[in-house]
């Protein structure tokens, strides 16, 4: 951490910010410039509060040299994280893992159908919440426990891994039991005791960026988990607040190559969240291959027209498969392949 001193700073200001490092632990070293000078803070071992020495008198600013997450950056780890989902399936290898499903389960019925579907064409994962974070308390919630029934039966019936949403530090556990990945929402980001509590379980977990969360807070969000003790962290980017409302958020595509240049954790895209609009999914999810990303996120409903959250994002079995299609010429094209059964 560098100190900058403002340009008429005095010796004794100077020395005020030494004594207070030295107070917190660290060792001072002033490096006298022709107009300014500039304290170093050596040692800093992250848990620096910038912020006691920035309101100091004299202090024009506080540069942070060294990130503020370890775990998740690749000085810590040069090799890129691959997270085993179950035998013969990895996220963050060479393989392009496609997660593919309703926004939600519904019933019996529709969720066997969507897995049937999207793994005709192709799809690895499936995908729905059985505990939805709502934005309204008065729509669909979720079948809960049902729900998480229902998937394993889909499972059983496919062979197709889950991926499915817990709200809470107390329903993890319950989540853990029946999904292949623990899924975190946006909005569930920065929930620290779901991020420590599913850092503390054996099981990968997909932490969706926040929804206004920059790529740092991200990492941040993923280090909980990393400091907990569960390395199998799969980021997803799933598009951020903007101000134009012709797509639901701003889908943030660049987040893949600056988490791919900062971090050794996997990262894949969710371009349904991201435009929410079903026509504009799939030029999305072959950018994001085109990108670089590890796998989609993408919602598919057998009839969308009748589904009880997101139907305006879910695409029809149909155009699935044309997306399946053309996410397999991208991923050829760019030496990689779409992970298969
Ligand atoms: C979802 O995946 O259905 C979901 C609720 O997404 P997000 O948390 O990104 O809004
Ligand atoms: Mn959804």
């Amino acid at each position: 951490m560098l100190i900058v001193m403002q340009v008429d700073a005095s010796e004794e200001q100077v020395r005020r910010v030494c004594a207070v490092i030295e107070e917190l632990g660290y060792e001072a070293r002033p490096m006298p410039g022709r107009q300014r000078t500039t304290v170093g803070l050596v040692g800093n071992d992250g848990r620096v509060d910038g912020s006691r020495l920035e309101a100091l008198p004299g202090v024009s600013e506080v540069i942070h040299v060294s990130k503020p997450y370890k775990q998740v950056s690749k000085e810590w780890r040069a090799e890129p994280t691959v997270v085993k989902v179950g035998p013969g399936l990895a996220v963050g290898g060479n393989a392009v893992v496609v997660m593919a499903g309703p926004c939600s389960v519904e019933s019996e019925a529709q969720i066997m159908a969507a897995a049937q579907a999207v793994k005709q064409h192709g799809a690895t994962v499936l995908r729905a919440g059985a505990f939805k974070p709502r934005s309204s308390p008065y729509s669909f919630q979720g079948l809960g426990l049902e729900g998480l029934k229902l998937l394993a039966r889909a499972r059983e019936a496919t062979g197709l891994r889950i991926v499915t949403e817990a709200m809470d530090p107390e329903g993890a556990d319950l989540v853990a039991e029946y999904a292949d990945i623990i899924q975190v929402g946006a909005r569930n980001m920065q929930n620290y005791s779901l991020l420590k509590k599913v850092g503390k379980l054996r099981k990968p977990v997909l932490l969706k960026r926040g929804l206004s969360a920059t790529i740092q807070e991200l990492l941040l969000s993923a280090e909980y988990i990393l400091a907990e003790g569960n390395p199998d962290v799969i980021l997803c980017e799933r598009g951020v607040r903007g101000f134009d409302s012709a797509t639901r958020n701003l889908f943030d595509l660049s987040a893949i190559p600056v988490v791919k240049s900062v971090s050794h954790l996997p990262i894949v895209a969710d371009p349904s969240h991201g435009v929410g609009h079903r026509d504009m999914v799939t030029p999305m999810a072959r950018a994001a291959v085109a990108a670089g990303a590890d796998g989609l996120l993408v919602e598919v409903h057998p009839t969308p027209d009748r589904a009880l959250s997101d139907g305006a994002q879910s695409l029809y079995p149909e155009q699935f498969a044309r997306m399946m299609q053309e996410t397999r010429l991208i991923a050829e094209a760019i030496g990689r392949k779409v992970a298969t059964a």
